[in-house]
């Protein structure tokens, strides 16, 4: 098997031409579709690059077919390795040279449009922390995310998952407000669980805080005056706390994924995810919240989710998404009834238990089917 992982890479804005990555965009969303359009003003090189492309698209992680005609496609583009013994792999005419001997990455035409344009940036430590593992980048891809210029580097590794242990471990995914609930099953029994929750305060101050400004920009440009001095500075920190917020929301999910992997590795265990996104956005959707937070929390429910699968197969930790209840009775599969303090007790048969804990009993029952 095959697993890929993404590292992206921010570029300098100062030595982008934004206009040109787009163009280049445009062209690989053409690409895409089958049309070979050469333009005569961008350097052959690239454009070679993109319809070579073309015939392995299929097989490309590059994967899907943008969705909507001049969908943002971004550029793929392949790469030279040189590393440390001097040794080199890949295409010596490649736009993107991952230099581990220099640790530095150098982009070659693709940022600007200019005979021999090149730009040089320092090597992130995640670099060389994929190629320890194993992994080899062979594409890379260029593009914009709001408007920043991005180096999105593809490594790929052969890996087999292991043989599981008796080990289990169960991950639910809630609401993302009411966290991720992990339990670790041994031989069918529940020998360590815990619920995982975000400082919600610190998220719901920060998206308050934000909307708050929002809004009185939003007052300010009624009146024309959004691109006054007073404007543009609270646009500013509009956009600077945005950013607080989505990188606390981001590094928690990477934390708690990085943990969750850990924890799978050192018991060999098997790993079953609770797939129910739509469950969760029910729960959601019945709580008081403001609709942007909702939004908020459930893309980051959804990118956890993403972010484990992925982390789990580059690992080779062998997974399942089984649906985990948390309202159903894992003896008699009689409906539950929560009662005080998130406890969840069957009628019909007495079971009771915290209802972050009855998902992991299902693991248990999906295991032995
Ligand atoms: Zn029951």
């Amino acid at each position: 098997m095959t697993a890929r992982r993404t590292i992206l890479v921010r570029l300098p804005k100062d030595k982008c031409d934004i206009d040109y990555i787009r163009r280049l965009m445009a062209l690989a969303n053409l690409a895409y579709r089958g049309f070979e359009v050469w333009v005569p003003d961008l350097p052959k090189t690239v454009q070679h690059q993109l319809y070579n492309f073309k015939n392995f698209k299929e097989s490309l992680l590059f994967g899907i077919v943008p969705k909507r005609w001049l969908a943002e496609t971004w550029v793929p583009l392949t790469t030279l390795r040189v590393y440390p013994s001097g040794s080199r792999r890949g295409d010596t005419g490649a736009p993107v040279v991952i230099d581990f001997k220099r640790g530095t990455i150098k982009l070659r035409q693709v940022c600007r449009n200019g005979r021999g344009y090149v730009i040089e940036v320092p090597m992130p430590k995640w670099v060389i922390e994929r190629d320890k593992e194993g992994g080899d980048i062979k594409f890379a891809r260029i593009g914009l995310k709001d408007n920043e210029p991005y180096l999105a580097l593809i490594a790929e590794r052969d890996v087999e998952p292991y043989q599981p242990s008796d080990y289990i471990l169960a991950v639910d995914v809630n609401a993302w407000n009411n966290g991720i609930a992990w339990g670790l099953i041994k031989d069918g029994n529940i020998i360590k669980w815990k619920s995982e929750t975000p400082n919600l305060r610190e998220i719901d101050n920060l998206y308050n805080l934000s909307v708050e400004l929002s809004r009185k920009y939003g007052r300010l440009k009624r009146l024309g005056l959004d691109k006054t001095e007073e404007g543009k500075r609270l646009w500013k920190k509009i956009k600077k706390l945005r950013k607080r917020l989505y990188a606390k929301l981001r590094d928690y999910a990477q934390k708690l994924v990085y943990r969750l992997v850990r924890k799978a590795l050192r018991h060999k265990a098997l790993v079953i995810i609770d797939d129910m996104i739509e469950e969760s956005r029910r729960e959601l959707l019945e709580m008081k919240l403001p609709s942007g937070l909702k939004k908020l929390y459930l893309m980051y429910t959804k990118r956890f989710v993403k972010l484990l699968a992925t982390q789990l197969e580059w690992y080779g930790v062998p997974y399942r998404f089984k649906r985990l209840y948390s309202s159903i009775c894992p003896i008699c599969g009689h409906e539950l009834t929560q009662v005080e303090g998130r406890v969840m007790i069957c009628e019909n048969c007495g079971f009771k238990t915290p209802r972050d804990k009855v998902p992991m009993y299902w693991a248990i029952t999906c295991s032995r089917l």
